[in-house]
């Protein structure tokens, strides 16, 4: 069913409830990557620029009710400058103060509203705080993709309470983003894989294997994969739970005639420390862990890349966060990039992988939501979409 855009809305004089994505990381109280609060501008910039004004709501973090640490003032503080207007914060975002806050906001004003997860009931999708976050407010617009696929008060409850309902630019863009490699997505089509966890991955993997052309796989995922073919992969991270999955994915992409390649060469190291130096084998010691794809499995993974008209990349290649393991996901990472390719990156730790890079304006879409991207790629309804259905 279709969604509507908030374009489409007449917003002059309403009071418009904005759910974003402002769960960004802090350091010592500051704002250490504030790209998510980058991403949800434009929407609060089209609202004030079209006559509305815009209550502002989000979680940050997993609090245990009222936690001062986790408030949104470093967030409202940041809103101020980028918007160049003042973003009170209020006390509450449901109660008697805040409402009057609401009720005195005029047109091309914002409010930010504090912590939604300082009430268990946002995350319960109580029907009575969902009520109450609504009211004053008669526009609803969700712009927070990275937590679309939970079915929270304030994703999901709260429609019911508004006249209006839309999807926020970056909500939108996201959805196109990721119709475009799921709806009649061009080929040549290649997915890579990544990251720490097959068992997290299984479900796309599962829907993807009938829509693409070469699965490319690495970070520790890989090694659950090779262990299920008999390779050694000595101390590398293995889900031996995960093994017959492994095999019966690795059968199924060759019922379908994929390229399915794994890592034929590795970085190992004892363990997967900072300061760890990294030494290239082809056979992986009983001693040593895997922690990077090595530089011939980086070739044959750029060769399977030449020509791609659609690239999806989830999971960092390697242990990224020590420079020693980052090459993998940094060499593959450009030639995605520089590809001509349609190329949606997952969210999360494949973008903090690449985040300094060069050449990373030049992928074409990144995802500001990991999970809510894997939902969506396992082909599942995301539940604050399907809240916005008309
Ligand atoms: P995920 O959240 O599943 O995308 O996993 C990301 C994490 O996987 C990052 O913290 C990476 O450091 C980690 N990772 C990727 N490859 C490896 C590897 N070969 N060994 C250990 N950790 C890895």
């Amino acid at each position: 069913m279709p969604i509507c855009a908030i374009s489409s809305l007449d917003l002059r004089s309403k009071k418009v409830l904005v759910r974003c994505d402002f769960n960004v990381p802090l350091k010592g109280g500051q704002i250490s990557d504030p790209h998510r609060i980058d991403a949800s501008l434009p929407t609060i910039r089209y609202i004030l620029d079209h006559g509305g004004s815009a209550v502002l709501c989000s979680h940050l973090g997993r609090p245990k009710g009222r936690m001062p640490q986790l408030s949104l003032k470093p967030v409202a503080e940041y809103l101020s400058l980028a918007l160049k207007i003042e973003v009170p914060l209020a006390p509450d975002c449901v109660g008697n103060a805040t409402d009057r806050m609401v009720a005195s906001l005029r047109a091309g004003q914002v409010l930010l509203l504090e912590n939604l997860r300082f009430h268990p009931e946002e995350e319960a999708n109580d029907s009575g705080f969902a009520q109450d976050l609504a009211r004053g407010k008669s526009v609803y617009v969700n712009d927070a993709f990275g937590t679309a696929h939970r079915a929270h008060a304030s994703t999901v409850g709260v429609v019911r309470f508004v006249a209006e309902k839309a999807a926020g630019l970056l909500m939108m863009r996201e959805l196109e983003a990721l119709r475009a490699v799921t709806d009649n997505a061009s080929r040549p089509y290649v997915l890579i894989m990544g990251g720490a966890k097959v068992s997290d991955k299984i479900g796309v993997l599962r829907n993807m294997i009938p829509k693409v052309d070469t699965i490319l796989i690495g970070g520790a995922m890989a090694y659950t994969f090779l262990k299920a073919r008999g390779v050694a992969t000595g101390k590398s991270l293995v889900e031996d739970k995960k093994l017959d999955v492994a095999r019966e994915l690795e059968a199924e992409a060759n019922r379908n005639k994929l390229v399915f390649l794994l890592p034929t060469d590795h970085v190992v190291a004892d363990a997967p420390s900072e300061g760890a130096t990294g030494r290239v084998v082809t056979e992986i010691p009983t001693d040593k862990m895997g922690l990077d794809i090595g530089p011939r499995t980086v070739a044959e993974f750029i060769t399977h890349l030449k020509g791609a008209k659609t690239i999806v990349w989830n999971g960092p290649l390697g242990y990224f966060e020590s420079p020693a393991f980052a090459q993998g996901t940094l060499k593959v990472g450009e030639a995605v990039a520089l590809s001509g390719a349609m190329s949606l990156l997952g969210g999360g730790d494949t973008e903090a992988a690449v985040a300094k890079a060069p050449w990373v304006s030049r992928f074409t879409h990144i995802s500001t939501g990991g999970g809510a991207t894997l939902e969506y790629l396992e082909g599942r309804e995301l539940p604050g979409v399907q809240a916005l259905e008309q």
